[in-house]
């Protein structure tokens, strides 16, 4: 336990109005209630935790917001309360538990009730504290928990299993029913939650929870953010817990939960953090059926229903079943007076990224909810207004409007109440839940093996075969079966070479990686939806795939990848070898590579050039031959040739920059994407923020390059940031808080750079060094001058584009930034809400004509329009038409990249990145001087 500094700032206030709210419980609505649960207790003669009854009546702050379901604690001889494990009544007003005493807390039940509840460690996180799954369920269940997962199996791949074989292990098979809380750390009540649900779960005798138990197994992570939870509650424990009752300063939560992102650990839909893998491989191997993700927001609790956008490639089944868990819900939460429960208005799931969608993607069924809470765990008073507290067919009891003391508690018996409530609905139907699972795997295989298309094939031989295999390997992840053809392949579409990838769709993830692999055709161009509108692989890697029709696919003769592929790279002509030429393909190993080697002398020819019969495009490293050099290349999976002599060619010296990447502290998600594809392709760097930017700080001395990642709303808030409070917020490690200063440190979180700080950049510009901005940060150096001679401007009315792909122009296919994409026109990109950029001389020289020397140059320009749209929603796209994607502004001796684009979004936009690491390989090779042709691009019409 953490020793805690008490509230000073609103203590007083809180007191009074608990105490307030305590003597103020209506007692007509209150004893109903009571008679109800009894009666529940009482029939097995159960004994009940006086204690816990008094404490949860005086820290629920209604009657209403509690329920019969958790208005008592039932005890267990030998089994210790929650309050004996943890020191506190779960929702103790101030009382939030770290990951090691939730740990702690599931392993002393498993001791004390070894039948009911097994705990497995299914991983580390990033920073090195297990990843928790405990299961609940009765004595028979547990002894039987294996043989439920491989029934589970069976049926999840129902290739070659009989019907009645089928129906037999249906019978057999308990559905299992996964909870997970603490994705969002920022969201408190969930993790507490799960706690004293598995208790309930395990120690209880009322009828309905021993329903649940003999026909439900349940299992539970209590944080599926553990590295998040701690640092929050090291957090809230430091600052938050002193938030006042009403009104005060808000503290915020730390500038990070896990090492490198926030929400996004809900949107990583290649599952790039190593933490999420490991929640996707548990389910693929024990494959529950129901994948419940408990979040905190919304008034009061929101159970998600499914509403549109629809994914057509999900299962109808999977639409009927989450309105019937939903629709029940809200019925007994309804029934037990609770107010403000509803399921429809407010997410969708077009989207397959979503961590607990997995759940769905793979043939389960997602549920989730979203409970009321303001974060932390202090009683604090809620206005509650809006649309939601408004009566619709979908809440037909909402929230009434107006001021209401809300305490963690009360989040705690909506939370559970309702995750009671479907656990026994799920108790009611058991096989119901798992012969629909059933049904939509073999649906899944029928899709595939009935209708086109039939398949996918990934052709040999494309520029980048890491790219290749890249795509492969993230589809394999998901556990979609990949196939590499034996010989040489021919269907309607083509021939293609043996080697080439193979996905047929006649198997149980063939829906998903048909969702995965296809342009995204948006059903309704007026709907909108949560997040990202398309994903489309092939664009969003740079390859060729094709869609195939021809059924004959599925006969392919072609060998099932049993694991990742890695090819090894080849080095021909190994006799010659003085000199090693490295093919320049647009391998993001590239940059690897010359981080690997960097005590060497690399350099790279400037055009395109041939030796020993090969040809090598412009941007091929050339490096004396040595042994460690060409393993390096193989292990890459990289193309070289041994030559006997240097080419003929003008060289550059590939000199490696110093790289430091800034960070705001107000939102660091984003940067977390690139400095997770930095640390994956082995770049050094520095975080530098606000504190390495003040006055005298010169930047130059330090750094060739500072990239400055999507991040923030626009120029403005990358310099101010938050506005400082009447104390500063320290993010330092200390021995009562370890997990704060962790990846960066500062006196202060708030307050931004400043005018200082803007100033130190343009120095750093004016000593010739290279400023890269992604996305949003692109308004910074157009709005404060650092890039004179381009303009930034916001999307006007009827624009909405949630992230679609869209279509580029490279405008200067020779430039350095893009090497690799071997004389490409055009590159789909991810639309990423950055600037409507335009460039043209600075207006102080407007009056000059010809060319400046502050002359920006566009590099790549936005195709705009509905036919640049290629996968996804874009309303209003003729706003970008014509409009600079990469813009090369000089500034002092140095110069901007503003791209609009974000070429590092999540671990997903694969085929930008190379733009990113070109830039850094050729910092300072990138041509100077005017461009030969204008290149001012008039805004659009
Ligand atoms: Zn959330």
């Amino acid at each position: 336990m953490r020793g805690l500094s008490h509230g000073k700032l609103g203590l007083p206030l809180f007191v009074a109005v608990v105490l307030l709210a305590g003597s103020a419980a209506a007692p007509s609505a209150d004893q109903s209630q009571r008679a109800r649960s009894a009666a529940r207790g009482a029939a097995e003669g159960a004994q009940n935790d006086a204690d816990f009854a008094a404490f949860v009546k005086q820290a629920t702050t209604k009657p209403e917001f509690l329920s019969p379901l958790v208005d008592h604690l039932p005890r267990r001889a030998g089994v210790p309360t929650p309050k004996e494990i943890l020191g506190y009544h779960i929702g103790t007003e101030k009382k939030l538990t770290y990951t090691t005493d939730q740990f702690r807390f599931f392993r002393t039940l498993e001791k004390a009730l070894p039948g009911r509840i097994k705990t497995f460690t299914v991983a580390r996180t990033e920073e090195g504290r297990d990843i928790v799954v405990a299961f609940i369920s009765s004595e028979a269940n547990i002894k039987s928990l294996e043989v439920n997962r491989l029934n589970m199996q069976r049926l999840a791949d129902p290739r070659g299993l009989p019907e009645a074989e089928a129906q037999k292990i249906i019978a057999a098979t308990k559905p299992h029913y996964h909870i997970t809380a603490g994705l969002h750390s920022g969201e408190t009540n969930p993790p507490e939650s799960v706690m004293e649900l598995g208790y309930r779960l395990a120690v209880s005798e009322e009828p309905y929870i021993r329903q649940i138990r003999d026909n439900v197994i349940v299992s539970i992570t209590p944080s599926t953010d553990v590295d998040g939870r701690d640092r929050y509650v090291d957090w809230y424990y430091a600052y938050k817990i002193n938030e006042a009752y009403e009104g005060g300063e808000n503290y915020g939560g730390p500038p990070y939960w896990g090492k490198y992102v926030f929400h996004d650990n809900n949107r990583d839909i290649n599952y790039g953090v190593d933490s999420l893998r490991a929640h996707l491989e548990w389910y693929l191997n024990w494959v529950p059926p129901i994948w419940h993700d408990v979040h905190e927001a919304q008034t009061l609790l929101y159970t998600f229903s499914g509403q549109p956008p629809q994914n057509a490639n999900l299962d109808p089944m999977l639409y009927t079943e989450l309105p019937f868990f939903a629709t029940y819900e809200v019925n007994r939460m309804t029934n037990y007076g609770m107010p403000g429960v509803w399921h429809f208005g407010f997410v969708d799931m077009w989207s397959p990224g979503y961590l607990g969608f997995s759940a769905a993607n793979h043939n389960g069924m997602l549920r989730m909810y979203e409970v009321f809470n303001q974060g932390g765990a202090n009683t604090k008073k809620a206005r509650l207004q809006g649309s939601q507290t408004t009566r619709q067919w979908y809440r037909p009891n909402p929230a009434p409007a107006g001021e209401v003391d809300w305490s963690i508690r009360n989040s705690i018996n909506y939370a559970q109440t309702g995750l009671l409530t479907a656990l026994e609905l799920t108790s009611k139907f058991p096989s119901m839940v798992v012969e629909n699972f059933y049904k939509k795997s073999a649906n899944g295989v029928a899709a595939g093996l009935n209708k086109p298309p039939h398949g996918f094939v990934i052709p040999a031989g494309q520029r980048d075969q890491t790219q290749m295999d890249r795509v492969v390997n993230l589809l394999r992840r998901q556990g979609i079966e990949v196939h590499r053809a034996s010989g040489s392949l021919t269907v309607k579409e083509g021939t293609f070479a043996a080697g080439s990838y193979v996905v047929k769709l006649n198997q149980p993830y063939g829906r998903l990686a048909k969702t995965l692999l296809e342009k995204q055709t948006y059903p309704d161009p007026q709907l909108n939806t949560y997040d990202d509108s398309a994903w489309t692989m092939p664009l969003a890697n740079n390859i060729e795939v094709k869609t195939i029709e021809d059924k004959a696919i599925l006969d392919a003769a072609a060998t099932l990848l049993t694991s990742d592929v890695t090819t090894m790279g080849a080095v021909s002509g190994l006799a010659q070898g003085t000199f090693l030429a490295v093919r320049h393909n647009g391998s993001l190993n590239l940059i690897t590579l010359r981080y690997r080697l960097k005590d060497l002398a690399v350099k790279s020819a400037k055009a395109a050039f041939k030796a020993a019969d090969a040809e090598f495009p412009a941007g091929s490293f050339l490096m004396p031959f040595s042994d460690r050099a060409r393993k390096e290349i193989e292990s890459l999976g990289l193309v070289a040739t041994a030559i006997p002599e240097m080419p003929e060619v003008e060289i550059v010296d590939v000199d490696l920059p110093r790289v430091a990447m800034y960070t705001t502290w107000a939102n660091t998600e984003k940067v977390g994407w690139v400095r997770l594809a930095f640390d994956r392709f082995e770049i050094p760097f520095d975080l530098i923020h606000k504190d390495h930017v003040q006055a005298g700080a010169n930047l130059r001395a330090k750094y060739d390059v500072i990239v400055v990642p999507h991040q923030t709303q626009n120029g403005k808030s990358v310099v101010f940031e938050q506005p400082k409070l009447s104390r500063p917020l320290p993010y330092k490690k200390s021995d009562e808080f370890k997990s704060l200063g962790m990846y960066a440190e500062t006196d202060d979180v708030r307050g931004g750079m400043g005018l200082e700080g803007v100033t130190e950049f343009q120095k750093f510009l004016d000593a010739g060094g290279l400023v890269m901005t992604f996305g949003v940060s692109s308004y910074f150096p157009a709005e404060f001058g650092l890039a004179r001679g381009v303009d930034a401007q916001r999307p006007a009315a009827g624009w909405y584009a949630p992230g679609p792909y869209v279509q580029s122009e490279i405008l200067q296919p020779a430039h350095p930034v893009f090497y690799g994409y071997l004389g490409q026109k055009t590159l789909a990109v991810r639309w990423a809400d950055g600037p409507l950029l335009q460039a043209g001389p600075p207006a102080e020289f407007a009056g000059f004509m010809g060319s400046t020397p502050e002359r920006p140059q566009v590099l790549a320009r936005y195709q705009g329009g509905e036919a640049g749209v290629l996968s996804g929603l874009m309303r209003g796209a003729d706003q970008l038409r014509n409009r600079p994607m990469i813009v090369d502004a000089p500034s002092g001796k140095g110069r901007v990249l503003l791209f609009a684009n974000n070429p590092i979004y999540r671990w997903q936009t694969f085929g930008e990145h190379a733009l990113v690491f070109n830039t850094l390989l050729f910092w300072n090779d990138l041509p100077t001087g005017p461009a030969a042709q204008p290149t001012t691009t008039a805004p659009p019409q």
